[in-house]
């Protein structure tokens, strides 16, 4: 089964050189957001295929972000999610106390602290059930915000800069992100290595030829 590191080797294989070269820090979140839009676009419209490829594309400009920070998705995955929302501590995540119904044991999962991709999707089912997701399209747009703001941040402060701000903002995003996966019915891992398995998606070349830009 794939790992975190798995994606994340394949996306530098094929996008690494461009990403360095080609962009700075501003442009790999444009592009982040850019594609994001267009999965909710294409989600709104009911075109699931076409809204699954946006997401790996807006994927593969996330882990360009985290690879260029050098910030290890698997390791903080272990450290904040295994087990538990880490927000409320609870294990189906009880933070909307609105919709809390009478509290159920339900037992840890299985495993906790899985080392592939699709375990990961696993674990944050258990954590996050369908049914506690609300407006589904729009909560990834605020986490979105709240995962570059805080990158901002820590480009822009002077003084110290906290790196363990944007870990946490990089795992809770892609939380997010496991959490649509999970909605859409898709496993991350298959789905990303299909959708690049002819090397990049515009010029089917590993590593990509295209200088995208738009
Ligand atoms: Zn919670
Ligand atoms: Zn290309």
């Amino acid at each position: 089964m794939k790992t975190i590191d798995d994606l994340l080797q394949l996306t530098t294989k094929i996008y690494g050189i461009g990403d360095d070269r080609l962009y700075d820090l501003t442009d790999l979140f444009y592009y982040q957001q850019k594609w994001l839009l267009r999965y909710i676009d294409d989600k709104k419209h009911g075109r699931r295929d076409s809204a699954s490829g946006k997401l790996m594309v807006s994927l593969a400009w996330y882990f360009a972000i985290i690879s260029r920070f050098r910030i290890d998705l698997q390791k903080l995955l272990e450290k904040r999610y295994s087990y538990k929302c880490p927000f409320c501590l609870e294990i189906p995540c009880d933070c909307q106390k609105s919709v809390r119904k009478k509290s159920q044991k339900t037992g840890r999962p299985v495993s906790g602290n899985p080392t592939s991709l699709a375990g990961w999707q696993k674990v944050i089912g258990k954590i996050y059930p369908a049914e506690l997701i609300e407006f589904r399209n729009l909560e990834i747009l605020r986490q979105q915000d709240v995962f570059h703001q805080t990158f901002r941040r820590f480009r822009q402060s002077s003084g110290k800069r906290n790196l363990h701000e944007i870990e946490i903002a990089s795992a809770d995003y892609f939380v997010e992100l496991l959490k649509i996966a999970n909605n859409l019915q898709i496993d991350i891992a298959s789905e990303y290595f299909q959708f690049f398995s002819a090397g990049c998606f515009v010029c089917h070349s590993t590593p990509c030829e295209c200088f995208y830009s738009e």
